[in-house]
């Protein structure tokens, strides 16, 4: 039966992966974005957008009163591990504050389920065994603390309200459509992958690699890359499994891979080389995140591109057809 879902940030990258996968399989998605870092074209045609930022509360009691949700995807936030250690309130404020109050309102609105794109960096890993959902909490940057704001907040809507929710970690969402309708467009991109690619194709100045002094196999640090089609995927699965229950998955591959084995998987698939210096440690950087993915993995989740080339290689084929991203 075709389903009705509010998504917070639905134009950006992780969000218009999931529209489109609800968009595949029939249902109805509404689009609330404030598009500061979202990308209108990353919308499908004919879904309904909303053009409004969490922190209006009229704004978001008007979108939530057009109801029935069957649940509302929160994935609008500030992203960036190193901006957050640069301005640590704006993200307190406006990833943990503007969660709460969205919280608030689906709770005062009757929604039923609400599934966060959160993150793995609430853990702080000394080793580099794979992480799983009950390791202990210890945010390194004011990023992974505003994700863990919501998370607590969410606990409480659940035992005193009823809100049913899922938390999904995700590790190092990378990748694009595999049919080649959407990427990855930050701006201005930090993230590692898409750096590394258009480094590759000679669009941007060498990678700087942050740290050569990590306890890692090769001293850089070590993360565990998955699709976001998987991620997109894993947002429909959760959707149904929280029906028996609150839900908290750390989703990766189980397999981590250091910043010079991902230049490496990138100079295989693009045949080029990745011209890169080597640099300080960035700050709020953990040594190593990788994923336990177990309860998801139960649940039924099956990555399709768990080898680290596929992701490589659906990210740089949207770069090479898309040299400006989404356009200006
Ligand atoms: N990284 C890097 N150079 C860059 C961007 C990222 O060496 O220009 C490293 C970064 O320190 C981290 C890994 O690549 O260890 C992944 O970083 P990214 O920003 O892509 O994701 P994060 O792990 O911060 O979510």
């Amino acid at each position: 039966m075709p389903r009705r879902f509010l998504v917070t940030g639905g134009a950006g990258y992780v969000g218009s992966h999931l529209v489109a996968a609800l968009c595949d399989r029939g249902d109805t998605a509404v689009v609330l974005d404030n598009f500061h870092i979202g990308h209108r074209r990353a919308v499908p045609d004919g879904v309904r957008t909303i053009d409004a930022d969490l922190s209006n509360i009229a704004a978001v009691d008007d979108a939530l009163s057009d109801g029935p949700w069957d649940a509302v995807f929160h994935f609008a936030a500030l992203s960036q591990v190193g901006e957050s250690m640069r301005e640590p309130l704006r993200y307190l404020l406006e990833n943990g504050g503007n969660g709460m109050r969205l919280i608030d309102a689906c709770v005062r609105h009757g929604v039923g389920r609400f599934v966060l794109s959160s993150t793995a960096a609430l853990f702080n890993a000394a080793g580099d065994d794979p992480i799983p959902e009950d390791a202990p909490i210890d945010p390194n940057s004011a990023y992974g603390e505003s994700k863990w704001m919501i998370e607590r907040a969410l606990r409480w809507a659940s035992q005193v309200h009823g809100l049913r929710y899922a938390c999904l970690r995700y590790f190092n969402a990378a990748g694009a459509d595999p049919q080649g309708r959407l990427g990855e467009d930050h701006r201005p991109e930090t993230h590692l992958m898409p750096l590394a690619i258009d480094a590759a194709l000679g669009r941007r100045p060498p990678l700087v690699v942050f740290g050569t002094d990590y306890p890692t196999r090769d001293g850089t640090c070590v993360r565990d890359y998955i699709h976001v089609t998987d991620l997109a995927a894993a947002h429909l699965l959760a959707f149904e499994a929280m029906e028996h229950g609150d839900i908290r998955w750390n989703l990766g591959n189980g397999a981590g891979y250091s910043v010079l084995e991902v230049l490496q998987a990138v100079e295989r698939v693009s045949g080029r080389p990745v011209p890169h210096v080597l640099a300080e440690r960035r700050p709020g950087d953990a040594a190593s995140l990788v994923a336990s993915a177990e309860p998801a993995l139960k649940a039924g989740w099956q990555p399709r591109y768990a080898a680290l080339d596929d992701i490589v290689r659906t990210a740089f084929q949207w770069r090479l057809a898309h040299p400006n991203g989404y356009g200006n």
